[in-house]
């Protein structure tokens, strides 16, 4: 579904990921790991067109859209969840899920309909849809940030660091949530510090270390090779 190729990418002079390549399949959940600094947001960044890159190429569904706006990949089916959330906090639970749809040329009956959608994963939101947003709590401002998401029906869904900050309770039903989503047919780019968390959840991997791919493979197959998770990750 997803295709990187040779991709680097520099803020100013100094690439900070070097010729890097990556697949997501199909349906599936494909974790990106790494340590602070390793280049994980700024790949998500540059999938979304958020960021250029100096080389190489994103393709999606077979398409190339290195080039396009990032409202264009939105429309395409690429959905970004970003680190912190980002939801607009002067606007209410239900504003920030319409904003989600913005992009789409929706009839009004189906906004509704994925407003039901998100409602019915997370009945939280649905509780508090008139509540402002910069009121809720971390987690439910992550479901909100999801379900912002979720309201443009993605194909593939981009979460970067959905527990960051979080209590260890909430980040279960979060990563709950998502393989929820993906079994629901939605495909999961997933950035996670924790490497444990991620290869729980995940099909796949690809571990990130000063913007380099430096180990991928099934997920299963990762978790089992403590030492590569110590020398990148910190054996976390
Ligand atoms: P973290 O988990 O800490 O967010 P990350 O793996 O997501 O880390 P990135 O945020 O992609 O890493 O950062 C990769 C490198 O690029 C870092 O050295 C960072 O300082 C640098 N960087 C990120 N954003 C910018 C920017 N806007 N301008 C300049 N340098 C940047």
């Amino acid at each position: 579904m997803l295709k990187i190729e040779n991709l680097t990418v520099a803020y100013e002079v100094a690439p900070v990921l070097h010729s890097i390549n990556l697949q997501v399949q199909e349906g599936q959940i494909v974790a990106l790991l790494g340590a602070n600094g390793a280049g994980k947001s700024t790949t998500l960044k540059t999938i979304s067109g958020l960021v250029r890159p100096m080389e190489g190429s994103v393709s999606f569904g077979g398409k190339e859209i290195t080039k396009l706006r990032p409202d264009e990949i939105v429309e395409l089916g690429i959905a970004h969840v970003p680190e912190g959330r980002l939801v607009f906090p002067g606007l209410t639970v239900e504003e920030n899920l319409r904003i989600g749809s913005y992009t789409q040329k929706f009839t009004q009956a189906e906004i509704k309909a994925e407003l039901e959608n998100v409602y019915e994963l997370f009945p939280r939101l649905a509780e508090r849809k008139r509540q402002l947003a910069g009121t809720m709590s971390g987690g439910e401002q992550q479901m909100l940030a999801i379900g912002r998401a979720l309201m443009c029906k993605p194909k593939l869904l981009m979460l970067d660091e959905p527990s960051l900050g979080l209590a260890p309770v909430i980040i279960d039903s979060i990563m709950e949530k998502i393989t929820e989503i993906n079994q629901h047919g939605t495909t999961i780019l997933l950035i996670e510090q924790n490497a444990h968390l991620a290869l729980e959840v995940s099909h796949y991997a690809y571990v990130l270390s000063v913007g380099k791919v430096v180990s991928e493979g099934q997920s299963a197959d990762l978790a089992k090779d403590k030492a590569m998770l110590a020398a990148y990750l910190g054996g976390s």
